[in-house]
């Protein structure tokens, strides 16, 4: 089976081709500055291609996009009917959809009617959609939501504490993100411990972060919420913030709303406390250099973390399983030492031996751990396939 995996931004598109059940790509790339001029590259058969291919819509992406991959020399397949169906990210399905669906009418609606809640994702995500429907209009389309995994949280995890109408009239709500990786990551962690009433904390951390506390397979709780903002500090992203910061410095600065959220969302996180870099890996080479704030921002990252983790498993009510993913989760050894440090009380123990790894599925706490603690490379677009290949069938 051949799925088209498309990951459709404002002015970017990302794609792959690939096979749910094996998860091999056969063809993967990236059509950038999309209503600027339009630039194509293209990975397939161990080669890379890069084209400047006039993009003044979505429309003419997805169309380079198909004639990169059926292309004498660069494609990989004969025609685009060999494409069994296209499974779109869509970032926020709002409280609309809990699950991902085949794209009809009434989808399209939902997703449009969930713009308010993603209003910088949601247009994009549906100018893919559109494009796909209209070159391959035979071609099933399925939406994946990033909000969907998140939709079985108790109303005590997702309702905030503030007047009701808030909820009724507008939807205002913790939804939670990164949901496609939380899922897979559950899956594989269900699959390598043979455990499925599982009781797991997933990590995703990367320049966005966000952990989520799962049961049975079933999203308990999860650290982002209406938007990505919350949660633990991130890249650029301040995480959790008493609301009364943002009142402060738009009275005292005379900023708008937007302009503190702006400053929130792009200059915070470990690169306002770091001082250097929103990068992990610079600021773990300046604090091994010596400098204090890059010290600092690590462990302010840690802390919140860990706090995170003691947290969901009161959530739980226990702790069977612990998962890093994402590019810090997965390639920073120091960096998870640093968050399971004293969590010895909970059961988790980790072998400095095995921690050593970087981007491959491991064990890496020890024999006697009571909590089993993975480091399990995370990746959405298999899932994204795996889910259309399993709601086309
Ligand atoms: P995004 O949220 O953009 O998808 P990623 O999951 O790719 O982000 O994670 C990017 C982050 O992972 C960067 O901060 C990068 O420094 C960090 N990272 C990647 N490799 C390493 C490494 N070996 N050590 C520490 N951090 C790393």
């Amino acid at each position: 089976m051949n799925i088209l995996v498309i990951n459709a931004g404002s002015s970017s598109l990302k794609y792959q081709l690939m096979n749910p059940e094996t998860g091999d790509v056969s063809a993967k790339g990236l059509c950038e500055r999309i209503g600027i001029d339009g630039r194509l590259t293209h990975n397939a058969n161990g080669t890379k291609t890069v084209k400047e291919i006039a993009m003044p819509t979505h429309g003419e992406a997805i169309a380079a996009v198909m004639d990169a991959l059926v292309d004498a020399e660069i494609g990989v397949i004969k025609s685009v009917a060999e494409i069994d169906a296209v499974g779109h990210r869509v970032v926020h399905g709002g409280n609309k959809f809990a699950d991902s669906c085949i794209i009809d009418e009434a989808v399209i609606k939902g997703i449009e009617e969930c713009i308010p809640l993603g209003p910088l994702h949601n247009p994009a995500n549906l100018l893919g959609i559109t494009a796909c429907q209209k070159l391959m209009p035979t071609t099933p389309q399925v939406a994946v939501f990033d909000t969907a995994f998140h939709m079985t949280m108790p109303a005590e995890a997702y309702r905030y504490a503030i007047p009701t109408e808030y909820y009724e009239n507008d939807s205002l709500r913790r939804y939670g993100f990164h949901g496609t990786s939380h899922k897979y990551v559950t899956n594989r962690a269900i699959a390598l411990t043979g455990k499925a009433d599982l009781k797991v904390v997933n990590c995703h951390l990367g320049n966005g972060s966000s952990l989520s506390a799962v049961k049975d397979g079933k999203c308990q709780d999860t650290s982002m919420g209406l938007t990505p903002l919350a949660g633990v500090p991130m890249g650029t992203r301040s995480g959790d913030l008493d609301a009364g910061v943002v009142q402060f410095i738009a009275n005292k600065y005379g900023k708008t709303v937007d302009q503190v959220l702006n400053e929130l969302n792009k200059k915070s996180g470990v690169l306002a406390i770091s001082g250097v870099s929103s990068d992990f890996r610079d600021i773990e080479e300046q604090a091994t250099a010596g400098n204090a704030d890059c010290e600092l921002a690590l462990e302010k990252f840690a802390y919140e973390v860990r706090k995170y983790i003691g947290s969901y498993a009161a959530v739980l009510g226990g702790l069977d399983c612990l998962v890093f993913t994402a590019g810090v989760g997965e390639n920073s050894a120091t960096m998870r030492a640093r968050i399971c440090k004293n969590l010895e009380y909970l059961g988790i123990k980790i072998d400095a031996e095995k921690n050593k790894i970087r981007g491959c599925e491991n064990k890496i706490s020890t024999d006697d751990s009571a909590v089993q603690v993975w480091v399990i490379p995370t990746n959405e677009e298999l899932m994204i396939a795996q889910d259309t290949a399993a709601l086309v069938k």
